[in-house]
């Protein structure tokens, strides 16, 4: 697999948006204030509107119409987030990840150092 496409395609612009996305969510605040939540809301809600990929944009509006984002702390949103990418995974016949590990994937860091 090659690490990076130019132009990106659906698959390495996925990579680079899950990456951005998990990693926001490790940082979000454990306790948001009111004003964090909206942004985090507005981001979220931003994507179905301009995510450069049609299909997987109409396909993440239903997902938040069907599923709302929880922004109410970092484990929250963490969990809800790893639970969407499961849906996507499932979608496109990939692996689920195991959500208990999304702290040491995005966050933390493996103990040995890999991260796959
Ligand atoms: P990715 O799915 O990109 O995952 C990257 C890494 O995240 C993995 O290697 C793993 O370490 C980690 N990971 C995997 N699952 C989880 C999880 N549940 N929680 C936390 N970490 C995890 N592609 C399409 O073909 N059709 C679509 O409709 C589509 N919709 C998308 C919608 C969004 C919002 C995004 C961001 C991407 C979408 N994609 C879609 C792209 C697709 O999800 C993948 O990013 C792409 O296929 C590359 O997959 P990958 O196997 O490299 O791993």
């Amino acid at each position: 697999r090659r690490s990076a496409h130019c132009p990106p395609d659906v698959e390495s612009l996925g990579r680079a948006t899950w990456t951005f996305l998990h990693t926001t969510a490790a940082y979000y605040p454990e306790s948001p204030t009111p004003t964090q939540r909206a942004h985090m809301l507005q981001l979220l809600h931003s994507l179905p509107q301009l995510y450069p990929c049609s299909h997987c944009a109409g396909d993440l509006g239903a997902r938040l119409q069907r599923r709302p984002p929880d922004v109410r702390s970092r484990a929250a949103l963490s969990a809800w987030l790893c639970a969407t990418h499961n849906e996507v995974n499932v979608m496109l016949g990939k692996p689920t990840f195991d959500c208990a590990r999304v702290d040491e994937r995005w966050k933390d860091g493996p103990k040995d150092g890999s991260c796959d």
